[in-house]
């Protein structure tokens, strides 16, 4: 098998033929053999018994896992990993958003550069808002800075990548997985390719504003241990003010005999460390969590129902 092509699916029934159509479309006259592996994530609507259909027609190499629930489109992923049998596998929506020939295009470029390990896509910008725009530069600068992986900013999981690659990717079986770190820290060869994602073909987008800033805090708390240190740090500073303050206090009133009226600094002070100590507790609680979650070991996924095919 020359290709895997892995299409996580979480409620997209009325993506996944024309899903399929598109790809057999894009790889017509390829030359090489390729199979999808479609990961249903516990989808809510008629997903699942459209890919059992797609399954039993199987105009191309298709492979169905099915999970016992919804799971992530990143435990998806994974479960599709372990399924892949091709030289190169690819990573690609099954919402007909990232258009198939890209990846016939990405095979192209790995055959043809054996010192390249993974083509990834990354989106064009230009038809987002400029705040949205304004947080993920700014999230992209944070998290560059804080840990010591370099992300490229607006990678996207589109990408395709040799065997190797998916062997490594697999290794990392951390609980919560943030796809963007998990692909900067396996390092390999990557070349990046622009990409302009097209419209949802039905359905909607799964994200949000707060589910992607819940997503940026993952990447900044899984990727770098630097706000750990902010307690050290503010508590250093404040100590140093706090001690200066009181020399200053003293000489006021041994020196000068000034009484200090003080009720609504010390009301204030207290308010703000309390402030302080709460936030740095709950940085530290994060960590703690996840640290909790992964000692539970369980698995990234349950899959209820595996099908496969038959080689000939
Ligand atoms: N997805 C998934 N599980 C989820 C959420 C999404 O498998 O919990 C799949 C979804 O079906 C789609 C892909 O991940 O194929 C990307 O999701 P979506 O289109 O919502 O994200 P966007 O393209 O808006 O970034
Ligand atoms: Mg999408």
């Amino acid at each position: 098998m020359k290709l895997s092509l892995i299409a996580p699916c979480y409620n997209e029934a009325e993506n996944v033929l024309p899903f399929q159509e598109a790809v057999i479309a894009a790889f017509d006259g390829c030359g090489y053999d390729y199979e999808i592996i479609f990961v249903d994530d516990g989808s809510r609507d008629a997903t699942l018994h459209n890919l059992k259909k797609i399954h039993a027609a199987q105009k191309c190499p298709v492979k169905v896992i099915s999970f016992s629930r919804n799971f992530g489109k990143e435990a998806g992923l994974y479960a599709g990993l372990q399924h892949a049998d091709g030289e190169y596998i690819a990573l690609i929506d099954a919402d007909l958003q990232q258009p198939p020939e890209i990846v016939r295009n990405m095979v192209a470029t790995l055959d043809a550069q054996p010192e390249i390990d993974v083509v990834a896509a990354y989106q064009d910008r230009r038809g987002e808002g400029k705040i949205l725009s304004f947080f993920k530069r700014s999230f992209y600068a944070i998290i560059n800075k804080l840990s010591k992986v370099t992300l490229q900013p607006d990678a996207s999981d589109f990408r395709t990548f040799r065997r190797s690659v998916r062997d490594s990717l697999l290794n990392l079986t951390e609980y919560h997985r943030f796809s963007k770190g998990i692909f900067a820290w396996v390092g390999y060869n990557t070349q990046f390719i622009a990409y302009t994602a097209q419209k949802r073909a039905f359905g909607k987008s799964k994200w949000n504003f707060w589910k992607l800033f819940e997503y940026a805090v993952e990447g900044i708390i899984g990727y770098s241990t630097a706000p750990l240190r902010l307690a050290t740090v503010l508590g250093s500073v404040s100590g140093i003010v706090a001690l200066l303050y009181l020399v200053w206090i003293l000489l006021e009133k041994l020196i000068w005999g000034i009484d200090v009226p003080g009720f609504a600094t010390i009301i204030v002070l207290i308010l703000f460390f309390g402030a302080m100590q709460l936030f740095c507790i709950g940085i530290i609680g994060e960590y703690v969590g996840r640290t909790f979650e992964q000692t539970k070991n369980r698995p990234i996924y349950i899959a209820k129902e595996v099908l496969t095919y038959k080689e000939n």
